[in-house]
């Protein structure tokens, strides 16, 4: 007889790996009294818009601050009209509206689950000012196609790239490409400060921009007050945001952004683990990454098909739970959601592909804190409540 038995613990989904140098950094500016935004935002900076070969890279307490003022900045108008996809994180319609825009959905790609450029052409009117790119689980979106319809219809393009810290696409970073580009280091990211996000960007007008619109509003050498160089007046331009990074959060980045390639190398062998395990089983595994293109391996995404796999995704997400894995939804599909229902008027028709994503996907642990005993556990316990 075969019995399965559980693992002991329970395995976190999206558990951050923190050692030592993150530890000793906190320490440090616990201990040198500057707990806010100092010198060690100002490295992290540095390192990133090395890290992505961006000219400027400015640290922000989130991603969802970061696509808030990179809307602002790009001076959208009420009713303007900004393209986006139902497959991503709320935040990124949420922000839309903040800035006083109108988020026009078009849906995703079935397979990649990437936003369709088609759909964008096709959604296109003379009040379409940006469109917004998620490289949802790290695999980077058809950045020529887009940019070809931002170049065609003059189109401001701001990417999402809060899944894509390590993405490329043909050989450009991510973060390097379009005009704005927005990260996120969410504690459940490919790498983290707790809250925290960044924004990139070659334009040094945006850049001045979100620094100010992040601090109050501030002038620019407002920013500067935080330095030793003597009191400085500062001096209120536009009615801005309290949205800054603090050194305790940039004191985890640092030691994180360092160790980049180490993590996503792990998550690469997870990920193949994954594949090979799953082949024979009656689930949707992701699509294989371009050749071309570096995938950030984000999310692990399995498609539970109930007349296929005998269970729904929620029935799979219970059992999986029941037996100690934690697991994920990414996502429940923007245009799902009752606000965006009601005031959008949207039905779940309306994007067939991302409805039917949503009903369907299971994000599996894919960090790289995780043993190979951890791996393991997550493939046995899939196989066992699929009956495999
Ligand atoms: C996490 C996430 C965000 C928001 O990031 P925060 O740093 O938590 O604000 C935005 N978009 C996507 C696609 C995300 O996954």
């Amino acid at each position: 007889m075969n019995t399965f038995v559980p693992r002991k613990d329970y395995l976190v989904f999206g558990a951050p790996k923190i050692e030592d140098e993150e530890i000793q950094e906190v320490v440090d500016s616990l201990q040198s009294g500057w707990l806010g935004t100092g010198p060690k935002v100002a490295r992290f900076q540095d390192m990133f818009s090395e890290y992505v070969g961006a000219d400027h890279a400015i640290a922000l307490n989130s991603c969802t601050a970061g696509l808030h003022l990179s809307f602002l900045v790009s001076g959208l108008k009420p009713g303007d009209e900004v393209i986006t996809t139902p497959m991503t994180f709320c935040a990124t319609v949420n922000t839309i509206i903040h800035a006083g825009a109108v988020p026009v959905l078009v849906d995703c790609e079935k397979d990649s689950m990437l936003i369709d450029p088609q759909r964008i052409e096709d959604a296109i009117t003379p009040r379409t000012r940006a469109i917004v790119p998620i490289h949802l689980c790290g695999r980077p979106c058809d950045m020529d196609a887009i940019e070809t319809i931002a170049r065609k219809h003059d189109l401001i393009v701001i990417e999402d790239a809060a899944h894509a810290i390590e993405s490329v696409y043909k050989g450009r970073k991510i973060g390097s490409i379009s005009t704005l580009t927005c990260f996120s280091f969410y504690v459940t990211k490919n790498i983290i400060t707790g809250e925290g996000g960044m924004v990139t960007t070659n334009n040094p007008d945006l850049a001045d921009k979100i620094k100010m619109y992040g601090l109050h509003g501030m002038s620019r050498d407002a920013w500067k007050r935080f330095s030793d160089d003597g009191y400085k007046h500062y001096q209120v331009v536009f009615p801005g945001f309290k949205y800054n990074m603090m050194d305790i959060q940039a004191a985890i980045g640092i030691h994180q952004l360092a160790k980049i390639d180490k993590y996503l190398q792990r998550r690469n062998e997870i990920w193949s683990r994954y594949d090979e395990a799953f082949a024979d089983l009656p689930v949707g595994t992701p699509l294989p990454a371009r050749p071309e293109n570096v995938h950030a391996r984000h999310l692990y995404t399995l498609m539970i098909d109930e007349a296929r796999c005998g269970l729904n995704r929620d029935a799979f997400l219970q059992r999986m739970h029941e037996l100690k894995i934690g697991t994920g939804v990414h996502y429940l599909a923007v245009h799902l959601h009752p606000y965006y229902r009601q005031r959008f008027g949207f039905q779940a028709s309306d994007f067939p592909n991302a409805a039917w994503i949503s009903e369907r996907t299971a994000s599996l642990p894919l960090s790289p804190k995780m043993t190979d005993e951890d791996v393991e556990d997550v493939i046995r316990t899939v196989r066992h409540v699929l009956h495999a």
